[in-house]
Parts: C-alpha cells; sequence; structure tokens
C-alpha cells in the first residue's frame, strides 16, 4: 500500500526535526536591520531630503520630484552595501496577499554600458501589469494601466529569499484614473479623515494636539502542520483547509493545548519567524499556543495602523516562506478543521494623539477624563450607526465558517464595556437631562474622574465573546478573520469613527454658538449619543441563543454570510459615510463590492470542485475497494461452507458502504448541476447567492457520507491523512 497518505506518514516519522537558525542574537540587535528607518534616512541622505520628506511624511504632501532622486539614491546606497540586486513595489491588491514584481537595479544606457540605477521615477511610480488583479471592471483589460505610487510612510524594506535581496517599497495600487485596487489607498484616506476629525475635537480639549493618528496592534492565530502530510491533501493544497474529515477522538475536549507547552518542531520553526520578522521591523512580543491542538498565536507591540497593516501582510508571508524551510505548512485560513476552534485575527485599535496621549485611556483629571469619555462614547455611536458596515468589512467565504460558531463572536455586531463604564454612562444618561442652565451643577457632581482610573486597566471581567470589546485603553475588534488584511476592517472603524466625530462637532458647536459653556455642551451631546447608541451595547455572552433572539427584538441586524453582509457596501448609509470622508467614488464603492462578491463566488467554485474531486477520485474508489474486501471475504466464507450468520456482519457493511456510495455520487452531482446554473448566471450579486444558498449547502451532505465511510473503510486503504495525523504529529 502506497498512497500518498502512507509514503508522508514514513516521510514524517523519518524527519530529521529542523533546528532553529537562531543564532541567540539579541532581538534590539537585529531589529529593523532590513529597514530603511528614520535613522538610516538620517545616515543616507542630505539634511535637505531628509526633512522634506519627513514633512511630506506628516502632512501627506506629496514629495518633490528632486528631493526623491536624492531619496532614490541614499536607499539604494544603503540597500547594494547589504548586497541588494532587485528591487520592487510591494503592494496589497483586493486578492487578500500582498504582490510584487521585482526589477534589477541594473540596466544599459544608451552607449552600451551597464549600470545599476534606481531614480526617483522608480520610486514614486511604476507601472504592473495590472489587468490580472481584481478591479471589479473600472479598468477593462484593454485598458490595463494600472499604477503603484510610493508611500512614504510606510518605510522601505529588504526581503531576503535564499541567497537574493530585494529592496521592497510599500506602495498603493490605483488605476490609471486615480481610482484605488488596493487596501492601502481606501486606509490612508481614512487615516486623513479620521486625523482631521480627531484633531477638531481635541482643541476643544488641548489646543496643543495637532496630530491624531489611530494605533493597531493585532493577534494572529494560526495553524502549524506538517507539510508532506498537507500535501498528501488536495483540499489543503488548493484550499487552505480541509473539506472532509471525521473529527479525531480526542479533539480540544481537554483544553490541555492552551497556554501548554511549545512543540519542538514549532517552537524552532516560531524562533526562525520570529527572528526574519525583528530584522523587518515587526515588533513580535508575544507567542503562545492556541485553543485548538496545532494551533499558535503571536502578537505584536502595537503601532501606527499604516505601519502595523503592513507589518502583518508582510509577516504572513514571512511565516508560509519560513515554515518551508522547517518542511511545516502555516494554516492561516479561518476554519482549517471542522469541529476544531478556527483562526481569528483580533484587531486592537485605539487612537493617539502628537502630545502623546491615548484617547480611549481615561485620564486623571475631569478635563482629560472629558475628553476620554468623548472619543469613547463617539466610538459607541459609530459603531451603532454603522454596525452593518462593520460585519461587511469583516465577511469573507472562509469567516462565515467561523463566525456564530460558538468559538467566535456572533454576525451580530455588538459592544461590550464592561460594568463599571456601563455605570458611567447610565448615570450621565440619567443625570445630564433636563434645563441646560441647571446642569452645571448636575454635571460637576458626576465626579466621573474619580470613578473611572482605578477600574479601568482592570481587565477581570473582560467578555470574550464581544465581537468589539473595551479593554482598558483600547477597543478589540474581535472578529476579523486570520486571513483578511486588517487594513479593510481599520478603514472602516476609522472613517465611521471620523463621521461621528464630525457630527458630534457640529453638535456641539451649534450649542455653544447659543451660549451654553464647552463643557456642557459636550455633555449634553454624549448624552443624547449614549441614549441613541444603547441597543449596541451588550454585556452578555454573545455565544447564546438568547443573545440572537434578544438581538433580534433590539432590530440589530445578523447576516450571517457573506453575500447578504456585502449588501451594506450598497447602502445609502454607508455611501454617505465614505463619500463625505472622501474613502471613495461611487464607482469605487460598487467596484468593490462587486469584487468581494466575484472573491466569494470564486472561492466557494473553488472548494466545489475540489470536494467534487476528491469525493471521485479519492474517496469513492476506496469505499469501491474496501466493498470488494469485504465481497470476497463473504465469497470464500460461503464457499469453505460456513453459514449465513457468520459473514452476516460483512454483508451489512457492504450495504452500509453502498448506501454511502450512492449518497455522495448524487450529492456531487446534484452540485455539479447548481453550478452550472449558477454559472449561467450574469448578475454577480445573484450568483453570489446561488454560490451560498444551492451550493455551499451541498458540501454538508458530501461531507457527512464522507467522514462516514471514513470510520467504516480499512485504514490502510483510506487515500487521506485523517484529522488525528494533521493535528497530532509533527
Ligand atoms: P489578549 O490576548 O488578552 O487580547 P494581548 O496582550 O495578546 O491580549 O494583546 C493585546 C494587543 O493589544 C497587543 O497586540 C497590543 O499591541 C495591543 N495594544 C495595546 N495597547 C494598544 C493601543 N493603545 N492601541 C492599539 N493596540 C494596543
Ligand atoms: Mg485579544
Amino acid at each position: 500500500m502506497s498512497s500518498l497518505r502512507y509514503l508522508a506518514l514514513q516521510e514524517l516519522a523519518a524527519e530529521e526535526k529542523k533546528i532553529s537558525h537562531y543564532n541567540g542574537k539579541k532581538i534590539t540587535a537585529m531589529f529593523n536591520s532590513n529597514v530603511f528607518t528614520g535613522r538610516v534616512m538620517r545616515e543616507y541622505l542630505s539634511d535637505e531630503a531628509y526633512k522634506s520628506l519627513m514633512s511630506s511624511i506628516k502632512s501627506g504632501a506629496k514629495i518633490e520630484r528632486k528631493m526623491a532622486d536624492q531619496v532614490a539614491a541614499g536607499m539604494k546606497a544603503w540597500a547594494e552595501e547589504r548586497g541588494v540586486t532587485h528591487f520592487t513595489h510591494w503592494f496589497q491588491p483586493l486578492t487578500g496577499t500582498t504582490a510584487e514584481k521585482h526589477d534589477s537595479f541594473f540596466t544599459i544606457k544608451g552607449d552600451g554600458t551597464a549600470i545599476e540605477l534606481f531614480d526617483g521615477d522608480a520610486l514614486i511610480q511604476q507601472e504592473p501589469d495590472a489587468s490580472s488583479f481584481p478591479n471589479g471592471g473600472i479598468r477593462a483589460t484593454f485598458e490595463a494601466r494600472g499604477y503603484t505610487a510610493w508611500d512614504p510612510s510606510s518605510p522601505a524594506f529588504i526581503m531576503e529569499s535564499g541567497h537574493g535581496k530585494t529592496i521592497c517599497i510599500p506602495t498603493i495600487f490605483i488605476a490609471y484614473n486615480g481610482e484605488s485596487l488596493d487596501h492601502k489607498a481606501p486606509l490612508l484616506k481614512s487615516i486623513s479623515a479620521l486625523d482631521k476629525a480627531a484633531v477638531d475635537v481635541c482643541n476643544y480639549f488641548d489646543k496643543n494636539v495637532t496630530k491624531v493618528t489611530a494605533t493597531l496592534g493585532w493577534e494572529q492565530e494560526y495553524f502549524v502542520i506538517d507539510e508532506t502530510l498537507a500535501n498528501a491533501r488536495p483540499d489543503l493544497v488548493m484550499c487552505g483547509r480541509t473539506l472532509i474529515g471525521h473529527a479525531p477522538a480526542k479533539g480540544q475536549q481537554l483544553e490541555d493545548h492552551y497556554f501548554g507547552s511549545i512543540p519542538d518542531r514549532v517552537y524552532a520553526f516560531m524562533q526562525d519567524f520570529e527572528q526574519e520578522s525583528y530584522k523587518l521591523g515587526i515588533p513580535l512580543r508575544t507567542r503562545h499556543n492556541e485553543v485548538a491542538p496545532g494551533q499558535f498565536e503571536c502578537a505584536p507591540i502595537f503601532e501606527e495602523v499604516n505601519i502595523a497593516v503592513d507589518h502583518n501582510s508582510l509577516l504572513m508571508d514571512v511565516m508560509t516562506k519560513v515554515a518551508k524551510r522547517h518542511k511545516l505548512k502555516v494554516l492561516l485560513h479561518e476554519k482549517p478543521f471542522a469541529g476544531v476552534n478556527g483562526s481569528g485575527k483580533h484587531n486592537n485599535w485605539s487612537l493617539a494623539t502628537d502630545t502623546g496621549v491615548n484617547l480611549l485611556a481615561p485620564g486623571k483629571t475631569p478635563r482629560t477624563n472629558l475628553m476620554f469619555l468623548t472619543f469613547f462614547v463617539n466610538a459607541i455611536k459609530a459603531v451603532h450607526d454603522h454596525a452593518d458596515l462593520m460585519r461587511a468589512s469583516i465577511a469573507s467565504a472562509n469567516n462565515d465558517h467561523r463566525l456564530g460558531a460558538n468559538e467566535a463572536p456572533p454576525a451580530i455586531i455588538s459592544v461590550y464595556i464592561g460594568k463599571y463604564l456601563t455605570e458611567v454612562l447610565d448615570e450621565i444618561e440619567e443625570r445630564v437631562k433636563g434645563k441646560f442652565s441647571e446642569q452645571d451643577e448636575v454635571i460637576l457632581k458626576l465626579d466621573i474622574h474619580k470613578q473611572i482610573p482605578e477600574l479601568l486597566m482592570d481587565n477581570t471581567d473582560r467578555n470574550r465573546t464581544s465581537p468589539f470589546a473595551f479593554t482598558g485603553n483600547k477597543f478589540e475588534f474581535r472578529a476579523v478573520g486570520s486571513t483578511a488584511n486588517c487594513g479593510l476592517p481599520m478603514m472602516v472603524l476609522n472613517t465611521i469613527m471620523a463621521e461621528s466625530l464630525k457630527k458630534f462637532k457640529v453638535e456641539v458647536d451649534a450649542l455653544i454658538e447659543k451660549g451654553e459653556k464647552k463643557e456642557i455642551a459636550i455633555m449634553h451631546v454624549l448624552r443624547d449619543y449614549i441614549a441613541q447608541s444603547k441597543k449596541i451595547r451588550f454585556e452578555g455572552d454573545n455565544y447564546s441563543e438568547a443573545w440572537a433572539e434578544e438581538a433580534k427584538r433590539r432590530g440589530l441586524s445578523n447576516f450571517k454570510t457573506t453575500p447578504e453582509a456585502l449588501d451594506a457596501y450598497a447602502s445609502e448609509s454607508s455611501k454617505n459615510v465614505f463619500f463625505n470622508n472622501g474613502i471613495f467614488s461611487k464607482r469605487e464603492l460598487e467596484a468593490r463590492h462587486e469584487i468581494m462578491l466575484e472573491e466569494y463566488v470564486k472561492k466557494v467554485q473553488i472548494e466545489a470542485r475540489i470536494l467534487g474531486y476528491i469525493a471521485t477520485n479519492h474517496i469513492l474508489p476506496a469505499a469501491i475497494n474496501y466493498q470488494n474486501v469485504l465481497i470476497n471475504n463473504v465469497k470464500g466464507l460461503k464457499e469453505v461452507g460456513l453459514p449465513e450468520t457468520s459473514y452476516k456482519a460483512q454483508l451489512n457493511l457492504v450495504t452500509i458502504v453502498s448506501g454511502h456510495i450512492q449518497n455522495i455520487n448524487d450529492a456531487v452531482e446534484a452540485m455539479i448541476a447548481e453550478r452550472k446554473k449558477a454559472n449561467n448566471e450574469t448578475d454577480m450579486h445573484k450568483r453570489s447567492k446561488m454560490y451560498c444558498d444551492n451550493i455551499k449547502t451541498k458540501f454538508d451532505t458530501i461531507r457527512y457520507h464522507v467522514d462516514k465511510l471514513e470510520l467504516i473503510v480499512d485504514d490502510k486503504l483510506w487515500p487521506l491523512p485523517k484529522y488525528r495525523e494533521l493535528l497530532y504529529l509533527r
């Protein structure tokens, strides 16, 4: 018997355990060594170029061509000293991965001399063949001109791959007419919209604030399995998740994996990818086992959101590459194994001023606490007003398997703030009403500052089931999927926050104009916001059935599948919030909606094909082989003259196997027929619904019968690595 599964198991048994290449260096000694940081810039750029670059980073203004030449020259000199031969514009198209197109510095001049060249033009703009990236019809192939344009606010870095080294320049990706085709361009727009709106509101409290940045600290969950075993499964290779497989006898019920000791082979892999990450300036801090067998997590120190998003994309790429060196496979999929907890990517989000204040951390005086409350309440209001957009920002075919599966927040967006802050908000709502003139004293009596500080950093009553939880000095968006580009949910969060703050300022200013005192005016608008956004707050168990019912009574949405969740992009309120803040044009928004629907269809389509293939070409032949074994056995027993009672069990098994074979065959045929129907539907919205309602639903039937067969068929004949092997052997 030499199925791929057996060969893989043999290879795994003989596997020499890889050791880490980590050389015991201090992290500080390698940190940022492959990054063109501010310090390096000082060394390699003229004063003039350095200053101009820094000011364009701060203001977002365009950098002059002459300066760009100087920056390019400095970058090239630094990179060449480190053995770099190529450069690439590095970007994040809507495919969900990162893209690079490498060019060498090498070029030939008019007179035939070979030189190494990298000038301002090459730094600022490139033209990759963009027709093959998703564009939702914005750019038909005949006018396939897309540009990548330098984002000076995220530093260039050197990517090492074997002995090759390439300098990567973070860029945005846009169509010839400036319409965005990636995740970064809208993110940058949302960052500046939020900056402006937040500074305006901050200035009520502190005139010294001139810049507000959003901060992001992500936590990345992932699975690690043996690469050879993974390669023996077409579903893992092609879809990143298992489409079939019976649950192992031992799952996560013993809860012995969480914070348990990390297996040696995985530990070596972690050390290596961490080392690579440090060189790239990714400030990883935490590593530990996660709940499921074979599942792990890492998290960095938080950073400015644009850089944090880049670093997360980079990390996913680095992990995947380094795992190969260890003959391991990293599964970033949201739900690689049915019945086993899936993976998410918590996005911890906050706001920081250039005066060093975290706007979501309570202060020590009444004034700073009013500032905290202002941003805190506005965040809740923003999520309340645009909950559907938040849901849409985390929608993907992968994440559908995880949301609401009793391991991750449900598809219902709500906000958790904890007992104490609930009391504070309730008190404000209760006491700040009535006539303005009588309010001063009441408000001063609230003494909010005395109640808040002591309690917040104490996270003991943290609610792990909430999709959006306040955790002392930041909000944690927990429903984000593990493969997601954080840029999308962060863009939505920044944008809706900017919108809320802008409206807030208009309302407060109107009261001030009427002659109210500033603090009183602020308190009153906050009170209104608290009352208006109350239904989005939920402190209980988000996993419970009771919450789904309660949420329905409250009128909160519960979009369980991606096609319906994505409808939010077409709603009036979403359009307004994106247009008002200059994030998308109408065409860009429509294109994005289309791209996401198409992405969904493609994902399910590929899975449907692979599932049909595995069932027909791997499982049915194995089942038939086993049936033949049984039949021959029965024939033999009969031949030697034994009575029917001696082969009753075998005959019974033959019948059961036959039943499953028939059912699998029927379901695969039905699935193919539905696929044909769906593919003839030209409206992408309708097609995605068909894939969701008529095709994906067949997966369960096929899987049910395949998994039953897995329990019956002779282990030697079973062609694909089983869950217990994938999850426990390494
Ligand atoms: P847990 O697993 O309990 O949620 P961790 O300590 O693993 O907590 O993760 C906390 C995350 O929050 C880290 O990624 C950290 O960088 C991030 N974080 C802390 N403070 C901020 C902040 N002000 N803004 C954004 N992220 C933050
Ligand atoms: Mg967390």
